[in-house]
């Protein structure tokens, strides 16, 4: 099975467009979430990821955007994008978001936004985050998560320290037997990572490998609609930058 992996599309069609084409054929796509948030297309990002033969997953801010998360965990840039982005979103759309599944554990992996210590709360930013999660996965090697925006492994060999690894475009991980790893593929919509292209993973289960793909999109068309639904500023200018 080959799987194509996003994550944190955050209402950037343009992005989840240009991503998904060059994804092209596989056999199934992973969404960890946050579909919605900051960017200037929520129904459209909802209702493109809702025909996909995937497996998909709530984020915070997908749950925040239909009322259902404690407003106080954001900034005021992800409020003020939070409440447009309730108000902008059908009702059929906010029914979708609803029903999405916090974690999906499956024979291969297991999928969760944040963490399993926190489904969509916690970020995995460290060894000792990542060895939370290690803990809760038990003998299941391979989890895939979003949340921090950065592409990232995590992987420990039995019950060795944890070791992390920082990946970039190109870059191949190789999922080892009986070794545990946490893989973070970054950023569709909203990259943090420093490199403003769109971010996302080929998982391959024959060669039992993760690969990172980075894909230019059109960032001033995006950034134009922002201006447009007249969304914060500081969210505008953050995408060129890729921070
Ligand atoms: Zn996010």
């Amino acid at each position: 099975m080959r799987y194509g992996i996003i994550s944190d599309i955050h209402s950037n069609y343009t992005a989840l467009d240009t991503v998904l084409n060059a994804i092209g054929v596989v056999d199934k796509i992973i969404c960890l979430g946050d579909i919605v948030g900051y960017g200037p297309n929520p129904n459209e990002c909802v209702e493109r990821i809702r025909g996909l033969d995937g497996l998909i997953l709530a984020g915070n801010h997908d749950l925040a955007s239909i009322g259902w998360k404690d407003m106080d965990w954001f900034n005021s840039y992800a409020k003020e994008a939070i409440f447009w982005t309730e108000d902008q979103l059908t009702k059929e759309n906010k029914e979708y978001l609803f029903y999405l599944p916090e974690v999906l554990s499956q024979k291969d992996f297991i999928l969760v936004h944040g963490s399993l210590y926190n489904f969509t709360g916690e970020y995995i930013v460290t060894g000792a985050d990542a060895k939370r999660s290690f803990e809760l996965m038990q003998h299941r090697e391979l989890l895939l998560v979003g949340h921090t925006h950065h592409p990232y492994a995590f992987f420990r060999k039995q019950r060795q320290p944890v070791q992390s690894l920082k990946l970039i475009d190109k870059d191949v991980f190789s999922l080892i037997k009986d070794t545990q790893s946490i893989i973070n593929v970054g950023s569709v919509g909203q990259p943090r990572d420093g490199d403003e292209r769109a971010s996302f993973g080929i998982l391959d289960m024959q060669t039992r490998t993760v690969t990172i793909k980075k894909v230019a999109y059109d960032i001033k068309k995006t950034q134009q609609q922002m201006t447009e639904a007249r969304l914060p500023r500081y969210l505008i200018s953050r995408l060129a930058m890729g921070r």
